[in-house]
C-alpha cells in the first residue's frame, strides 16, 4: 500500500503525495497520519492558507480516539517556530502553496529523524509546475502521483482545469486568484485547456 515503504526505527525521511486537485491527497495524508497515531507516533499536521478557499482546515482521529488538529500557516518558518521537540512525524498539506523554503525545512526535519509528509499539487492550472514541488518531488524518498477523473470523458485526470466565468482561464492569468471568481475542474491532457494570448503553443502532428 502507498505510504507504509518506510519502517519505523529507520532514520527520517520525506514521502511527497502529489497530483491533480480532488485526486485524494488531502485524504492519502489524512490516512497516513491515522496511521501514525495508531501506531502511537506524535504527530503535527500543517496546512497552508494562503488562499481562503483552501482553508478548510480539518482534524484527524484514530480509533482509539487520539486527535490531531491541522494547524493553519503561511511558511515554513511559522512551521519551524510551532515544532514540538519530541514530534515524530509532521504532516504538511496544500505544500504548492508555501514558499521555496519549505525544501530545507523538509530536509532539516528528515535529518534530525523525523518522517516528513507533504501533500500538494505538482502542477497549476497551466499543467507547469508549481511553487516549490518540482523540489520536493526531488530530495523525497517516496512520491505518489494520484489522479482524479476527468469530468469531461472519465479519463485518469492530472490537470488541474480553471475556469473563470465557466470558460478555460487564459494562460496569463495569475497562478493564484485569491478571492477571485474562478473554479476548478480534474481534467485529463486532451481534455485541458489553456488558451494564450497569442496561441503560440507548439504542436507536434
Ligand atoms: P485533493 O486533496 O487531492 O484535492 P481530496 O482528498 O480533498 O483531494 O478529495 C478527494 C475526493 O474528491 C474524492 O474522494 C472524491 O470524493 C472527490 N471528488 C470530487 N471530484 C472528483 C473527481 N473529478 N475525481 C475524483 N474525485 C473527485
Ligand atoms: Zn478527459
Amino acid at each position: 500500500m502507498i505510504g507504509d515503504m518506510y519502517p519505523a526505527g529507520a532514520g527520517g525521511w520525506i514521502e511527497v503525495i502529489c497530483g491533480v486537485m480532488f485526486s485524494g491527497k488531502s485524504e492519502e495524508l489524512i490516512r497516513r497520519v491515522r496511521r501514525a497515531l495508531i501506531a502511537r507516533k506524535r504527530v503535527q499536521v500543517f496546512k497552508s492558507h494562503l488562499d481562503e478557499r483552501y482553508a478548510g482546515l480539518y482534524h484527524v482521529s484514530s480509533h482509539d480516539g487520539r486527535t490531531v488538529e491541522a494547524v493553519p500557516v503561511d511558511s515554513p518558518e511559522q512551521i519551524f517556530r510551532l515544532l514540538a521537540p519530541d514530534t515524530q512525524v509532521v504532516a504538511i498539506d496544500e505544500a504548492q502553496f508555501l514558499p521555496v523554503s519549505i525544501v530545507p525545512l523538509a530536509t532539516s526535519l528528515a535529518a534530525s529523524g523525523r518522517r516528513v509528509i507533504l501533500a500538494g499539487a505538482d502542477t497549476d492550472f497551466r499543467g507547469e509546475p508549481f511553487g516549490a514541488m518540482p523540489q520536493l518531488l526531488a530530495v523525497a524518498e517516496q512520491v505518489d502521483k494520484l489522479h482524479a477523473i476527468c469530468v469531461v470523458c472519465g479519463n485518469p485526470a492530472s490537470r488541474n482545469q480553471r475556469l473563470i466565468d465557466g470558460r478555460p482561464a487564459r494562460y496569463d492569468s495569475p497562478t493564484i486568484m485569491v478571492g477571485g471568481e474562478d473554479s476548478y475542474e480534474a481534467r485529463c491532457r486532451s481534455c485541458h485547456s489553456v488558451p494564450r494570448k497569442d496561441e503560440d503553443q507548439l504542436v507536434i502532428v
